[in-house]
């Protein structure tokens, strides 16, 4: 049988860790990104990229351990090489803080970061408005860095990339025998997903080097996130919200929040406003599909739906859909060899 033929739809965080997942175990498979969107200008590149999860209701938390384990494992790895700083990878420490003391006191991924513990009173005193806080040290990656470092990457294993808006997966059969669909909002239109909706995130990106330490309130809706180039300050949740246009009374309070947390940030230099749309589902859609059409076939992988922990999961999932996409390829081989019979 010829070397199969691959094509993974969508080059944000999701899109290429899951090629540069198959790449690895596959080399012998034709492998391609499409997508309408490359760095800077997809909804991973607006992301604070911390390593700090969001629970989706209806994934067992095992699993979501089980991704999160891996992704920082993975990261943990490159912050440890000669690589990190050209893939904006780094560990950050801080606190997050809690108005009143939250139900779990033990998030489920406390074990996975380091260093988890609760804060000390001494500690508590920088934030006079809350009054139970967790301190830990997570990863950070500083998301167009890192995608253009999956790119190079990719690149140099020969992975070919195009620059294509996908009208239907369908349309792919002719040229590829195995298709992924990493597309995330974007699957609300491309596959008709209605269980796929945005959650929009409007954030500030910072220049204040004095600011080392992340701030994130309990409540998961301000947060002050350190990278190596910037500071992220957020944040919106809006359910369904589509607009992709900043706000600017939005803002406005995005700033006076983040000050409320740490006052020095008065003193900042606005860089620039950016807007995401988060893909968000009950659960991650991570599954093999075989879709046929007179007699043609073909075989689809979806990963997508990853809401706001794109970053905090990415190599989970990507390891789980290259497993898949091995079935799909032990699929086509079988059907080849039984043809030949
Ligand atoms: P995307 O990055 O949107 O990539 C989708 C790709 O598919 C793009 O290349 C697009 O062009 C392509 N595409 C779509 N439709 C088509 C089509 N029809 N044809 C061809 N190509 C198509 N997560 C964290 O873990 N930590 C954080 O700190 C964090 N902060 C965030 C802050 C904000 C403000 C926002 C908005 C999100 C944040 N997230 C965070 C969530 C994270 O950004 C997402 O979960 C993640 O980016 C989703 O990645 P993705 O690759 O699935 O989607």
């Amino acid at each position: 049988m010829a070397a199969p033929k691959v094509a993974v739809v969508g080059a944000g965080v999701v899109g290429l860790s899951v090629a540069l997942c198959v790449a690895d175990a596959f080399p012998s498979c034709s492998l391609a990104v499409l997508a309408e969107r490359f760095t800077p200008s997809t909804t991973s590149d607006v992301a604070a990229g911390m390593l700090i999860p969001h629970t989706a209701p209806d994934t067992p938390i095992h699993v979501q351990k089980q991704w999160f384990k891996e992704t920082f494992t993975h990261l943990f790895d490159i912050n440890n090489s000669a690589e990190a700083s050209e893939a904006g990878i780094h560990l950050v420490s801080g606190w997050q803080v809690f108005k009143s003391t939250p139900e779990e006191e033990l998030p489920f991924w406390s074990d996975v970061v380091l260093g988890f513990r609760t804060m000390s009173k001494a500690e508590l005193q920088k934030f006079p408005q809350h009054r139970y806080g967790q301190a830990f040290t997570t990863l950070k990656c500083d998301c167009p860095p890192y995608l253009l470092w999956m790119e190079k990457r990719l690149k140099a294993k020969g992975v070919q990339m195009f620059t294509r808006k996908v009208a239907n997966l369908w349309e792919l059969h002719n040229e590829y025998d195995i298709v992924v669909n990493c597309t995330g909002i974007g699957a609300h239109q491309l596959v008709g997903d209605q269980e796929l909706f945005p959650v929009r995130g409007q954030v500030l990106k910072v220049h204040a080097p004095w600011v080392k330490n992340f701030v994130r309130d309990g409540d998961g809706l301000t947060y002050i996130y350190p990278g190596i180039s910037n500071i992220t300050l957020g944040g919106t949740r809006e359910k369904e919200i589509w607009s992709l246009s900043p706000d600017p009374s939005t803002t406005k309070d995005i700033f006076d929040r983040c000050c409320s947390l740490e006052p020095s940030l008065q003193a900042a230099q606005e860089v620039k406003v950016q807007v995401g749309l988060r893909p968000s589902r009950a659960s991650v859609r991570l599954q093999r599909e075989v879709w046929s059409q007179g007699g043609a076939k073909l075989l689809v992988v979806h990963n997508y739906g990853h809401g706001s922990g794109g970053f905090s999961m990415h190599w989970g999932t990507a390891k789980e859909a290259a497993r898949l996409v091995g079935e799909c390829i032990a699929a086509l081989q079988d059907s080849s060899s039984r043809a030949k019979l």
